[in-house]
């Protein structure tokens, strides 16, 4: 049989790369429970319907990447593209957004049919940070100063904020006929892509990245100038915000995102260092995503980092060290394995922040010596048939010229707690 691989654009993260990742993912915990935004776990997969109906028909997550499957019942189900109208569909079915206010968040696998390449998979991943019940400006600034606290923790740097206002839905139609009339005034210089979303979703030409469409873009009228005044007031407010904490911004009036649902504040963190994909974050407001869903209306914003972009970015040096073994555990002699094995347990039950490894399997003492080195542990220790019998174990240095001791067995848990002075 042939080999079985995984299928394209979905990637092992391996054991060098966990410890990673772990440790992302903890500074973020850490820097969401600051502010008191509380997690909440969706599943993976939903009705074909809610992303549909939530991100657009038009929009290139519904159109091109779902990964949409029949089941067993004939139901149209897909593996989430991405976590916000879950949210939404969680929430208004337990009812937490009902006379609430929500600060959520979430963390895990999202899929979508692209094309591989770079910094853009088909199973990614992404946190997620939403709030329900807040008008804004305050909590859009909240939710931007979040990123700037998880950039600083995970020493990101070289990392700029663009934001824009997309206006209310009202507004974003007038708009949307300004911005066609302009494009069908220079159709012939419109890529394939363009003509298309020209028809579908004019607002997307902006977000091209063919580089022959840029003068264009940048000539197009900007929507800023036809924002209703709701907008305007809560756009001024937003940067009033972040000029009081010193986030710097730019304002870039081409900025749309690629789903339906947003409205007012949207917002991206891009950086040079990621190559073409430079986008590590993107947020926005979507006011009225939770009434489109059949429940009463109920403001909202949130964010999503992409986390292979944020692994990429990130500086580990310290992180493995951290992964290595404390002590090994050495057996020789028949009878020392249920023993040794008990052992072990003694000492994890008295010393809970020692990584003690057992050597499991057969094995000269030579060869587990070798595995000893390999584990990267500091201290071995020998159980074989002479020291059950004393009731001791010998101490052997593995990166020091300290002579070898032994211990008496039921002082180990000292003696290592003692030696190895283990936060
Ligand atoms: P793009 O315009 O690059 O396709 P998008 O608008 O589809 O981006 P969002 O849906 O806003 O992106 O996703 C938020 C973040 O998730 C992105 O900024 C990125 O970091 C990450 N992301 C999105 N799609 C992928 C992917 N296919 N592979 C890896 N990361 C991704
Ligand atoms: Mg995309």
């Amino acid at each position: 049989m042939t080999k079985i691989q995984a299928i394209r654009g979905m990637h092992d993260i391996l054991m060098h790369e966990t410890p990673n990742w772990q440790y992302i993912e903890q500074s973020i915990q850490n820097v969401l429970d600051q502010y008191n935004y509380k997690e909440i776990r969706l599943p993976i997969i939903e009705k074909t319907e809610l992303f549909k109906h939530a991100i657009g028909d038009n929009t290139d997550i519904v159109s091109k990447e779902m990964y949409s499957f029949e089941d067993k019942n004939n139901s149209s189900i897909t593996l989430r593209p991405e976590g916000t109208a879950s949210c939404v569909r969680a929430g208004i079915e337990h009812g937490l957004f009902h006379n609430k206010l929500q600060r959520l968040w979430y963390m895990g696998p999202m899929f979508r049919y692209e094309k591989p390449q770079k910094g853009r998979q088909r199973q990614f991943h992404q946190l997620g940070v939403e709030a329900f019940g807040f008008k804004g400006p305050d909590i859009d600034a909240e939710q931007i100063m979040i990123c700037s606290r998880i950039w600083k923790t995970l020493n990101i740097k070289n990392i700029k904020l663009e934001i824009n206002s997309l206006g209310s839905s009202e507004s974003r139609l007038k708009y949307r006929k300004i911005l066609v009339d302009y494009f069908l005034s220079k159709k012939n210089d419109l890529d394939e892509d363009s003509l298309i979303r020209l028809e579908k979703n004019p607002l997307r030409i902006l977000d091209s990245k063919n580089k022959d469409m840029q003068s264009l873009i940048k000539n197009a009228p900007p929507i800023n100038e036809y924002l209703d005044s709701q907008s305007t007031e809560h756009f001024s407010k937003l940067k009033e915000i972040l000029d009081h904490a010193k986030i710097q911004y730019d304002v870039n009036s081409k900025l749309v995102r690629g789903l339906d649902y947003y409205e007012k504040t949207v917002y991206e963190w891009k950086t040079q260092e990621l190559g073409a994909q430079d986008t590590l974050c993107a947020g926005g407001r979507y006011d009225n995503l939770v009434e489109t869903h059949g429940a009463k209306s109920t403001p909202a914003i949130g964010f999503a980092i992409g986390l292979e972009r944020l692994v990429e970015l990130s500086c580990f040096e310290k992180i493995s060290d951290q992964t290595t073994a404390h002590v090994y555990l050495l057996l020789s002699g028949n009878n020392t394995k249920k023993h040794g094995l008990l052992l072990a347990e003694e000492i994890r039950d008295k010393l809970p922040n020692i990584k003690i490894e057992t050597n499991c399997g057969e094995g000269s003492l030579k060869s587990q010596f070798k595995r000893a080195d390999k584990s990267g542990a500091q201290i071995a220790l020998i159980l074989g048939e002479d020291e059950l019998e004393k009731k001791q174990l010998t101490v052997k240095y593995l990166r020091n010229d300290k002579p070898q001791i032994t211990i008496k067995s039921q002082e180990i848990s000292d003696f290592l707690d003692k030696s190895l002075l283990i936060e």
